[in-house]
């Protein structure tokens, strides 16, 4: 697949495009990165907390791709935040790697107030060179300052919910005024909403022939986020990797701008405990 790098803060890349692997179940998940790999993909994004990194390890194994041309990123979950390393080597251990890609802090979990300790974690894990990237999830404009004002060191990646129905304006302009790049997680929505029904969607997949799934994961690429829809189905595998063929124009990204309703689906970075 033609999928563009993005250069991080740190100077690593990263595609801009892969599969997510939330709410895969384990006995599916290696035929369905398996599949994947197939269709092209090479960037996997799984989690800890999603059970699934052995049987992600395992297609990866079993696929004879080289290392090098794959980007696996994983999560440290949030009961895990006072002894990242430990979970970082179980973590690596399941996926069968002696290297992680990029590794994240999943949520802030601020009323616990451990994501200093944790984020401190991951930057030895990167300083042992076990990991190329570090970064966080589901971090608000107020947890990102923590963290930069205590460590002094910037997370290369933020991965938040992001799509045309939540576009979180304000902290993507305090990630760019930091250079941290953005993962737009449930890039579809989640399949969760009528965003695909939506005149400003439908249209211009029309005008394209392409699917509304195409348009809104063409739109996360030219705002230069990094998205990695979920699909368990080969032919929509297939769909989600054929968005570089097409280009929408600045009118069509405007209509769907204009749809943000700052309608999240997912939990509350505020509060979310886990
Ligand atoms: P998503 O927006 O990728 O939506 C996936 C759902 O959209 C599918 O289950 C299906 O119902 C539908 N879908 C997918 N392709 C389609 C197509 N071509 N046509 C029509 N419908 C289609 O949601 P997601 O899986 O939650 O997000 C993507 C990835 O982001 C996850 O798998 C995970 O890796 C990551 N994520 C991270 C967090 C976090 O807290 N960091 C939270 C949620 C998701």
């Amino acid at each position: 697949l033609p999928v563009p790098n993005i250069e991080l803060r740190d100077g690593n890349l990263i595609p801009q495009f892969g599969l997510g692997v939330f709410k895969v179940e384990a006995e599916e998940t290696e035929g369905v990165v398996a599949k994947a790999l197939e269709a092209g993909y090479r960037h996997i994004d799984t989690a800890a907390v999603y059970g699934n990194e052995a049987e992600v390890g395992r297609a990866i194994a079993a696929s004879g791709i080289p290392r090098d041309e794959l980007f696996v990123t994983t999560k440290l979950w949030n009961s895990d935040h006072g002894d990242p390393r430990a979970a970082f080597d179980a973590s690596l251990e399941k996926l069968g790697l002696e290297k992680l890609d990029l590794y994240l802090v999943h949520w802030p979990v601020p009323r616990r107030g451990t994501a200093v300790r944790a984020w401190r974690g991951l930057v030895e894990i990167v300083g042992a060179g076990l990991v190329d990237s570090i970064g966080v999830s589901n971090f608000e404009i107020e947890h990102l300052r923590a963290l930069i004002d205590e460590t002094g060191v910037v997370p290369a990646v933020n991965q938040i919910e992001l799509h045309p129905l939540h576009q979180r304006r304000e902290l993507r302009a305090f990630c760019a005024e930091y250079d941290i790049a953005i993962e737009s997680w449930g890039p579809l929505a989640q399949g969760k909403s009528d965003l695909f029904e939506l005149p400003e969607v439908a249209e211009a997949a029309a005008a394209h022939a392409k699917t509304p799934a195409q348009v809104v994961l063409r739109w996360h690429l030219q705002h230069g986020f990094i998205v990695f829809p979920k699909s368990t189905r080969r032919k929509r595998l297939v769909e989600n990797a054929e968005i570089f063929d097409f280009r929408l124009s600045d009118d069509e990204v405007a209509r769907i701008d204009a749809l943000d309703e700052q309608r999240a689906f997912g939990a509350d970075p505020r509060t979310f405990e886990g």
